[in-house]
């Protein structure tokens, strides 16, 4: 059975590939009644996608994807049900996507270093409107030829150890959480999967995340197995935090997956929608 609900995807506002309009409607097309778009660090897209969500009679929530800087790893926090106009987010994103012109810098200069020159203004092309990220860089690489695909170019560079890599200092958990919870937020730990953290170091970021005012993990996503789904669903009941369930959708040949091929949540957890009105059909 795959599930209604996609509570993370991405437009061209960071590094998706459709307007948020597009993505509405190709959320609903694929089925999905309930979508919340989650940019990273910015919530541009936001009013466009309402009135797309409205033409398609389906719900929108508003949501963002916080970069945070967790013991010296890169973190994602999703928001849901933020209110994009509350001051300290709207300040604290404005933030980040300062830094994310500094850090594309340092990731060019690291490129050029290895003998790959025009990164920059190449990677910009690609960024549309909103963020640069490295997504962008990628797309330039793989349009030189660098790599066959997005997934090829992730493993030669733009990761640590690679040309392209440039440690940078993102939001502190603590900050995105409390921007989040202040404009009326509910904050969920995106793919913890993807972290590589190790038992210990989960552990203690997700009694963190809890004790900071975390309400759930994402327990289904695309970037898990279905292993995953259940290692999380149990460290989900473990520290009382509910669950929530996303496609991380950012275009065709950009995705783990397309949408509405999700599977619903394992039975043992407790859906981060539960008590929402809109999530009852
Ligand atoms: P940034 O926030 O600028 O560091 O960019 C991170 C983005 O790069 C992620 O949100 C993904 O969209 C993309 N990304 C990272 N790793 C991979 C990968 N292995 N394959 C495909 N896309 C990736
Ligand atoms: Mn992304
Ligand atoms: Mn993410
Ligand atoms: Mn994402």
């Amino acid at each position: 059975m795959t599930c209604f609900i996609d509570l993370h995807s991405h437009s061209i506002v960071s590094d998706g590939l459709l307007t948020p309009a597009q993505l509405v409607a190709h959320a609903a097309n694929k089925g999905i009644r309930v979508l919340a778009l989650t940019d990273h660090d910015d919530v541009a897209g936001l009013a466009e996608a309402e009135v797309a969500a409205e033409e398609h009679g389906i719900t929108l929530i508003r949501g963002v994807e916080i970069s945070v800087t967790w013991r010296r790893r890169t973190l994602h926090i999703v928001g849901l049900k933020i209110d994009p106009h509350s001051l300290p987010l709207v300040q604290g994103l404005q933030q980040i996507r300062e830094g994310r012109h500094i850090r594309a810098k340092g990731m060019a200069e690291s490129l050029s270093n290895s003998g790959i020159e025009g990164s920059l203004e190449g990677a910009y092309q690609y960024a549309q409107q909103g963020i640069i990220s490295r997504t962008h860089f990628a797309q330039y690489l793989v349009a030189q030829g660098y790599a066959p695909d997005m997934r090829g170019v992730f493993k030669k560079y733009l990761v640590k150890g690679k040309p392209g890599y440039f440690e940078y200092s993102w939001a502190s958990l603590a900050d995105a959480m409390s921007w989040i919870i202040g404009s009326g937020g509910i904050p969920v730990l995106a793919h913890p999967g993807r972290y590589d953290l190790g038992r210990t170091n989960m552990l203690l970021l997700l009694e963190e995340f809890r004790n900071l005012g975390g309400a759930a993990i994402e327990v289904v996503t695309s970037s898990h197995t279905p292993d995953q789904y259940q290692e999380f669903a149990r460290l989900a009941h473990q520290f009382d935090l509910k669950s929530s369930l996303g496609s991380d959708y950012h275009g065709a040949g950009h995705s783990y997956l397309d949408m509405g091929r999700l599977p619903i949540l394992p039975t043992n957890c407790k859906p981060v929608w539960q008590d929402w009105p809109e999530a009852v059909v």
